[in-house]
This record gives structure tokens, C-alpha cells and sequence, in this order.
């Protein structure tokens, strides 16, 4: 099926929209008679662009771009994090706010999919400069976001604190404390317990799951983690926790190897404390050819998009892949995979521990009453082993990737409401 091309994206065939569109076009032939509305996953509801003027520290004013897409709306309000990146653009806000809407209703939240960003490198600005760019930001898409219509989170390069200061600024622009507006806000704000740990707790239970189905024991298998952020260190923690040998690390510093497997607790205090990774003992750093070139049974991708292209997924030397990122495997490389045998555990399902855990931070602060820590793992643990469950059932019913099966289940939730909804006006 062509794809219509929007005018206000580029025709890049390699972009991530049009990795979703392609993903797209592939659950279409599996949704009987809602197909007539697959258009509507095609298109965002909404983008906004925005520009964000700053003071710098020096005098001098500095101006960036931010978007924040809403891609659907039909079973709720827009849910989706905010990235602060050097090489965010429109096309990709909208994908990833797509793969939101994917997602939410593969995990059937009752949220919409929306996605925000804005064009910076955080680190070339002072901590009184990134104040002011998230307020600045946070004031500029004020007008589409609320507890009840869009609700921001972290995402790459964001954080707790980022998080209170959007929080502060929508309240004090409406005028009232509204911490649902955002999630993943520090504790002391309506954040959740398990909220930080929630995307890499996520990624272990669909690895554990997964493999257990394939009878790979995770004890004592050799496990490779691409992004040592908040997603894949976690992961990794969690990989070691459980017995399994973390070869392999690679984040924006470089990528590392320990044969033997890396302390990771130890590396992660490292990091937090301003080292680099590749510089952490008991490490050999590597190139990027030599990571892409490790052997595992297990590999993570959590960092960017478009990670595990055509050509890697020739030659790559692994068992199962858990997409701890958003979009890291083109859909070339999906079909080399799939054809290797090599299995899959799609993005919508094995990184949506933090949006669930989101889900319950916001359902806290409507209610004012918090659960325990225990509480939110346990409620988290059944979501996913159900989604994953229901992925795996509807993969082998309709023989297709576990990627294409979560597609089904997550767009017949949202055609079936954009159908009963109807038309307006
Ligand atoms: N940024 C995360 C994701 O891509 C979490 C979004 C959220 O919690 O709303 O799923």
C-alpha cells in the first residue's frame, strides 16, 4: 500500500516516520474491517513547533526549536516523553509519538500517543540556562498539554528535575498545582517510587520472559547493552542481578568489553559520578565495529533510532534482541533478523515499563494516595507478562513477528475507539 506523504515532513526514506509508516503499512492487511481508518495512524492529530528564546549566562539571547506532536487521541489523553537532543526533528517527534500511541495501547493505558523535543545539547548549557529553556519550552506547548489532554515525561536527556521545573511552570501559568500534568517527577512532587527504574526493570521482565519461552536460561548468558542511560543501565543491573555476564556496554563515550563480564554496579556508580565509561577498570575499550561484532545471546539496543540497520543485522552474533530504545531496528533489518532467526521483542512492548509505571504516578496524583514501591512492581510485572503473553498469542495466530502482532492488538484497540467515536462534526 503507497503511503501518503505529509507536506511538512521530508521524504527521507530513512527517517523514522517513515520506519513507522512502514511498520504501519504491515499491520494493515491484519485489521479486517477497521483498515478503512488506518489513514488516521498515518497522520498526528496535532504537531506544534515552537521557538524557544534564552538568555544565555554570557548576555547574549540563544534560540532553539522544540515540537510537540500528538499523534492520537482516541482512547485518551496524549501520553509520550520529552527529549532533549541535538538531532531531534519534527519527523522524528512524530514517529516516536506514533510508536506512543502503539504502545499505550498495546499495554492498554488509556492514553493517546504524543511525543516532545526540543534541539539542543544539553550539555553545552549551564544548569541556570536549562532552567530557563525547559520553563521557556514548558510555557510555549502550555496551550496543548494538561492532566487531562497531554501528559510529558522523560525522555532522552531528561530527568526528575527537569521534569518539576515543567511542573512548576504549567502550574504556575494555570495557577494551580497540577502535578498530573507531567510524570516521572522526583518524589518529593507526586513522583512515583519505581518510576526511574521502571523502563530497564520493563526491558529484564520482557527478556526474561522471552528467553524462558526459548529455554535460554538468563543465568550465565552473555548479554550486550547498547546506551548506558537511565533504560541500559538499569537493564544491565538488573541482567547481572540475575546472573548473566554483561559483556558488552557502549554509550555516547564509546563501547567497552570484559569477556568475563563487567562489574555493572560498580560502572554505573562510575558514570554517576562524571566518569566515563571507557575509562571505568576492568574495561577494554573498543571501536564501534568490534561492539557490533560481539557475540551474545542477548542484545539491548537502548539508545537511539535506527541502530540496527540492514547491514548489522547481516552479521550480527546473538539469539534474541530486546528494544530498550524507541525505533532501533529498521524494518529491513527486521526481516534479515527474522529470516536469521533471530527473535525480536518489539520497542512497544519491551520498553513500556516506564510509561506503565507513568500511568500509575498519574492515577497517585489524581487520587492523592501513594502505593508502595512493592505494589508498583507487582502491578507492573502482571501488565507486562499479560502484554507480552497476548503479543506472543497473537503472533503465532496470525504468523507474523512479535513487532507486527503488537501492532495488531495495539491498533485494533485504537481504530475500534477511532470507529466508535465517529466523525466530528
Ligand atoms: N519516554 C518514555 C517512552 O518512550 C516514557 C514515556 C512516558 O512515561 O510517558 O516510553
Amino acid at each position: 500500500m503507497s503511503t501518503p506523504g505529509l507536506s511538512y515532513v521530508p521524504n527521507n526514506p530513512h527517517s523514522p516516520w517513515q520506519m513507522y509508516l512502514q511498520q504501519v503499512d504491515r499491520v494493515a492487511p491484519h485489521l479486517g474491517h477497521l483498515e478503512r481508518w488506518v489513514e488516521t495512524l498515518k497522520r498526528c492529530k496535532r504537531v506544534l513547533a515552537v521557538d524557544i528564546p534564552i538568555n544565555r549566562d554570557d548576555g547574549t539571547v540563544a534560540h532553539f526549536e522544540g515540537f510537540r506532536a500528538q499523534h492520537n487521541m482516541s482512547r485518551g489523553p496524549g501520553k509520550g516523553g520529552v527529549r532533549f537532543h541535538p538531532d531531534v526533528t519534527i519527523d522524528e517527534v512524530m514517529a516516536l509519538a506514533g510508536w506512543m500511541t502503539v504502545k499505550n495501547a498495546a499495554l492498554n493505558l488509556p492514553y493517546g500517543g504524543a511525543k516532545g523535543g526540543v534541539r539542543v545539547d544539553p550539555k553545552t548549557l549551564t544548569r541556570p540556562e536549562l532552567e530557563r529553556l525547559t520553563r521557556r519550552y514548558t510555557s510555549e506547548i502550555g496551550v496543548i498539554i494538561g492532566p487531562d489532554k497531554d501528559i510529558p515525561a522523560p525522555d532522552v536527556n531528561t530527568n526528575d528535575q527537569i521534569m518539576a521545573w515543567m511542573m512548576d511552570t504549567y502550574s504556575m501559568n494555570v495557577g494551580a498545582t497540577a502535578t498530573g500534568v507531567v510524570t516521572g517527577k522526583p518524589i518529593a512532587l507526586g513522583g512515583s517510587l519505581g518510576r526511574k527504574e521502571a523502563t530497564g526493570r520493563g526491558v529484564y521482565i520482557a527478556a526474561r520472559e522471552t528467553a524462558r519461552a526459548m529455554n535460554l536460561d538468563i543465568s550465565g548468558s552473555r548479554v550486550v547493552v547498547q546506551g548506558f542511560g537511565n533504560v541500559g543501565g538499569i537493564a544491565a543491573r538488573l541482567f547481572k542481578a540475575a546472573g548473566a555476564h554483561v559483556i558488552g556496554l557502549q554509550d555516547a563515550s564509546g563501547a567497552v568489553v570484559n569477556e568475563a563480564g563487567i562489574d555493572v554496579d560498580t560502572a554505573l556508580d562510575f558514570v554517576a559520578n562524571g566518569g566515563k565509561l571507557c575509562e571505568f577498570h576492568g574495561v577494554v575499550p573498543i571501536s564501534e565495529a568490534e561492539f557490533w561484532d560481539l557475540k551474545s545471546d542477548i542484545f539491548v539496543p537502548a539508545a537511539l533510532e535506527n541502530q540496527l540497520t540492514e547491514e548489522r543485522a547481516k552479521t550480527i552474533s546473538t539469539k534474541l534482541v530486546v528494544e530498550g530504545a524507541n525505533g532501533p531496528t529498521t524494518p529491513a533489518a527486521d526481516d534479515i533478523l527474522h529470516d536469521r532467526g533471530i527473535l525480536v521483542v518489539p520497542d512497544v512492548i519491551a520498553n513500556a515499563g516506564g510509561v506503565t509505571v507513568s500511568y500509575f504516578e498519574w492515577v497517585q496524583d489524581f487520587s492523592s494516595f501513594f502505593w508502595t514501591e512493592a505494589e508498583i512492581n507487582d502491578r507492573l510485572e502482571r501488565i507486562m507478562v499479560e502484554a507480552l503473553k497476548a503479543v506472543v498469542h497473537t503472533a503465532e495466530k496470525n504468523k507474523v513477528s512479535l513487532r507486527t502482532a503488537a501492532f495488531i492488538i495495539a491498533c485494533t484497540r485504537v481504530l475500534t475507539a477511532r470507529e466508535l467515536r465517529g466523525l466530528y462534526p
